[in-house]
């Protein structure tokens, strides 16, 4: 026993030593995806068996990589030596040889110990990490968000086969992603109870892989991740610079997508807009279709309300709903905080909610959320600073004074707004996401090289704030 199990040790410490050498040798997205997944089973003193995750896996390293492998593997483990390709039986293939030396046997290595899959992934009731309070019955249908309700809808009917794969959610915060990408989840979990849904935040995404990075643990932890039906990404954007975590998530995609899994990604931004993120995953995330939640309209903003009353048993009159429409932030999150503090005001004074108590409670709340830097203050400070007419930033003017003004806004609009390019744009004269883009790219390097703009910019943001 004691020798075999040096000789795995052995064995282990010459493939790791080679694919030191791997490293060296090829780029490191290669590298992540085509030797990382790979184990050294054993070897017998002629014929190592290496272990890939499938048998596609096997054929790509195989005719792509041997001319790498071969002498890696005859420097370290002595000349003559053979491959074997050990594959899962749960991936229907068979353990099969390269290099024409006698045929491997058929090994079960799902057997293999891996901390990732064992506990969480065979339990009968897998983990989907989903709160039960998002689904479609209780998302208010409107406008705003009719294209990403309906996609989404008929994504939970037929995980992985609609044309919406990755379905790409994006919009400003407290729209409602969130709600609606779980409401996916839990909508397939009904529908569809054996398939494995997970939904994840990019933080906790980012933070496992991260202990298994440090654990060795990643090929783990991504095939942990290649074995989910569905898998809803939350906040994308928070992959921006982490090329670590962007390579296992490229790879679990990749698996995903050629496995006609699902993928649900959340972002705050439309997939052009992302930075900091490769582009080979931005060009996958445009792969399927694309989807915006817009502020809510008028109608949308009554219908929110009603259900949100009704949700907090509270008695709300017409004219009381109409007056929180016109007057609250189109932020769908707002809406529901303003009501809960109106609802708990007219409990706790026991008063009957009208529309001056309703004054009175928004008077506090409103004045609070002005402090927050809006679209609309910047303008008029730009304007006001600038001296600028606001119907000429608006205009096409293209007179030297209007237009940086209004690069200025589209500039401190990006930092200090959540808005996405196109909301900026949409704006500000209505311009379009590369327009706001160019504009701001201009302004950065105007700070860098032009001490009045650097100056008229830091004026503006402590006007601003
Ligand atoms: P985001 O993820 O876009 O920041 P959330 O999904 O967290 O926004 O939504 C914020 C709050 O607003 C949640 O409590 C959510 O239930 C509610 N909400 C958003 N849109 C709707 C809608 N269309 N119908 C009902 N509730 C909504
Ligand atoms: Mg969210």
């Amino acid at each position: 026993m004691k020798t075999d199990n040096k000789k795995t040790l052995n064995c282990r410490t010459a493939w790791q030593n080679c694919l030191l050498k791997i490293q060296g040798m090829v780029p490191r997205e290669e590298f992540v995806k085509w030797f990382l997944p790979v184990e050294a089973l054993d070897f017998d003193g002629s014929k190592l068996r290496l272990k890939v995750p499938n048998n596609s896996f096997y054929k790509q390293l195989d005719s792509n990589y041997l001319d790498i492998l071969q002498p890696l593997i005859r420097a370290y483990f002595g000349e003559g030596t053979t491959l074997t390709y050990a594959i899962p039986k749960n991936s229907a293939a068979k353990s099969t040889n390269s290099e024409s030396a006698t045929l491997g046997k058929d090994v079960d290595v799902s057997q293999v110990k891996n901390p990732f899959i064992l506990p969480a992934i065979r339990k009968e009731s897998f983990e989907s990490n989903l709160n039960p309070k998002y689904t479609f019955a209780n998302f208010i249908e409107g406008d705003c968000n009719r294209m990403v309700r309906s996609a989404a809808f008929n994504v939970s009917l037929n995980p992985g086969s609609t044309a919406f794969n990755p379905l790409f959610i994006f919009g400003d915060s407290g729209l409602g992603k969130t709600h609606v990408a779980q409401a996916i989840g839990n909508e397939v979990k009904m529908r569809h109870p054996k398939l494995r849904v997970l939904y994840v935040p990019m933080s906790t995404f980012k933070a496992q892989f991260q202990t298994a990075n440090i654990n060795k643990e990643v090929t783990d932890f991504i095939s942990f991740y290649q074995k989910i039906d569905v898998l809803i990404i939350d906040d994308i954007q928070e992959l921006s610079g982490l090329p670590g975590t962007q390579n296992a998530f490229f790879n679990i995609f990749n698996h995903l997508q050629m496995n006609g899994k699902q993928l649900v990604l959340v972002s705050d931004k439309p997939p052009v807009e992302l930075v900091g993120i490769e582009e080979r995953l931005i060009t996958r995330f445009k792969w399927g279709l694309s989807a915006q939640i817009h502020v809510p309209d008028r109608k949308t903003k009554l219908d929110i309300i009603r259900l949100k009353a009704n949700d907090l048993d509270a008695t709300v009159s017409e004219d009381v709903q109409e007056y929180l429409a016109d007057n609250i932030s189109a932020n769908v999150r707002e809406i529901e905080g303003a009501i809960s503090s109106l609802v708990a005001n007219s409990k706790f004074l026991n008063k009957r909610i009208t529309i001056d108590l309703t004054k009175e409670i928004l008077k506090v709340y409103v004045s609070m959320e002005v402090k927050e830097i809006t679209i609309e203050l910047i303008i008029n400070t730009v304007c006001e600073y600038m001296k600028v007419d606001r119907e000429k930033l608006e205009s096409n003017d293209r007179t030297r004074e209007v237009a940086l003004a209004r690069q200025l806004c589209m500039f401190l609009a990006k930092e200090h707004t959540k808005m996405s390019l196109v909301n900026i744009g949409h704006a500000i004269g209505n311009r379009n996401h590369a327009t706001v883009l160019h504009s701001c790219k201009t302004i950065q390097s105007l700070m860098d090289i032009d001490k009045v703009i650097r100056k008229q910019v830091n004026d503006l943001e402590k006007l601003l704030s």
